[in-house]
Order: C-alpha cells, then structure tokens, then sequence
C-alpha cells in the first residue's frame, strides 16, 4: 500500500479528477503496468495539479505535455514503467535525476521512499519547488545542477532513476549506488532511447537488463550530452 494517506476530495481535486485517474490508472493496467503499488500510487497524486489550470484538461491522457523551458512532464506509461522498473520500497532513499514538473517525485514520495531530486533548469526548480510545498509534497530535497554526475555529496543511493535521455550509462551514476543498489536510465540517441535497468550486484560488478524503447528530452551535462 501507498505509504502517503489519500488526500481528502477537494474542488482542487474533486470525485471528477478521481474518476478521470481511475480511468487512466485502468489503461495503464491494460497497457502492461502489473505492480499494484505503482498502480495505486498513481491513482493517488492528482497529475492535473501539475499542469497550468488553462491545460488541466489534458492530464488524465496517457501522454506527455509541454512544461515550458522545453521540457515536459513525462507520459503516465513512461512514469509508471520506470517506476516499476525501479522496484522501491517503503525508506529507500531515492535520487531522481529531472525533476521537472515534480510529478514522477511525487509518485516515488507516495511509495514511501526518501526522495532527493534534481533539476538543470534554474526556471523549473523554483517552479516546481513552490508547487510541491503548495501540494503537500515538500518533503522532498530539491537541488538546482547537474544530476548527470549524480549527488555525490548525498551518495550512496538505493536508487537513481533518469528522467532524461543519456548518451551511455553515466559513470558517476553507477558510482553512487550501495551495494544492491538500481538505476533506470534511458540510452540512446537523441531520437529514440531504450530503458536500461543496471543493479550494483558487488563493488565492480553490474549487471544490465534492456526494456523496450522510449523517447525523452536529452540529459544535459558532464555525463549527459553537454551543455
Ligand atoms: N520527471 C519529470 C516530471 O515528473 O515532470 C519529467 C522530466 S523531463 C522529461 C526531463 C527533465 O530533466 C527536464 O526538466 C530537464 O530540464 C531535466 N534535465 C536534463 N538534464 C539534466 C541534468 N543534467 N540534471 C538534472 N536535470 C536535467
């Protein structure tokens, strides 16, 4: 179960907004999302409350939208998958890289992890530093930099999860995982990227599993694809 109690129905997010979620939380189900804790994680963080009320209409559609700065907050499939893939459990302390819209920090904060995430955009950090107070889930620690060489200052992590194309599995990443420890990350080009998955299995050991194919903004930075 959710470790973050149902928000209680409001006109913010009313018994619409929940039917709407349902109804998304079933397609993603239908499309191949098995784990009942994701699913319910997801039905739970009202997504609308992430979009600019002019373009609340669109959240509840398994597809990606326009943030500004040129970003987006990522398609429900694409959250639900990497989340999946992630395997969090309830007390992990877990680094996102992109935060964005703060959404996909939101569902791995509901799942009961310990979330640090970090955003390149100085535009988008604030943004999304307010809203996330605003909505209840400030508990995260937001950083404003370069999350493609990870946060060593914080290191280790049980998990890393990239929400932005890498052009190879970065180093400083893998690095900063403990021992067991995951990243999902997807590779690629700046076209179209595949969803790597790698756990730390010892100090030099890693082990790569490779999912099906993606498309996201590029990583920037040291690790990314530059500046
Ligand atoms: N997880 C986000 C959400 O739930 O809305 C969606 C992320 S969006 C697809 C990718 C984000 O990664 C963008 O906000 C972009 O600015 C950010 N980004 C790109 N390179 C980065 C880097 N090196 N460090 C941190 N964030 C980065």
């Amino acid at each position: 179960m959710p470790a973050v109690p149902p928000p209680t129905p409001s006109a913010a997010d009313s018994y619409r907004h929940r039917g709407q979620r349902r109804a998304l939380v079933a397609e993603l189900a239908r499309k191949g999302i098995r784990d009942e804790r994701v699913l319910g994680a997801l039905a739970l963080v009202p997504r609308h409350l992430f979009f600019e009320p002019a373009f609340e209409s669109h959240a509840y559609h398994d597809k990606a939208f326009p943030i500004g700065e040129g970003q987006t907050i990522s398609q429900p499939y694409t959250v639900a998958c990497q989340t999946e893939l992630l395997q969090v459990r309830e007390g992990q302390r877990v680094l996102e890289v992109g935060t964005g819209s703060g959404y996909q920090c939101s569902v791995l904060l509901t799942l009961g992890a310990e979330v640090l995430s970090i955003e390149y955009n100085r535009v988008l950090f604030e943004r999304t530093r307010q809203r996330l107070a605003q909505l209840g889930y400030g508990r995260a620690h937001l950083f404003c930099g370069d999350g493609s060489v990870g946060l060593p200052a914080h290191a280790p992590f049980d998990r890393i999860l990239v929400t932005a194309a890498a052009p190879a599995l970065p180093r400083p990443l893998l690095q900063q995982l403990t021992i067991g420890g995951v990243l999902v990350v997807p590779v690629g080009n700046e076209q179209v990227q595949r969803m790597v998955r790698v756990t730390r299995e010892s100090a030099d050991g890693f082990a790569r599993e490779d999912f099906e194919e993606f498309r996201f903004v590029p990583l920037r930075g040291a690790a990314g694809w530059g500046e």
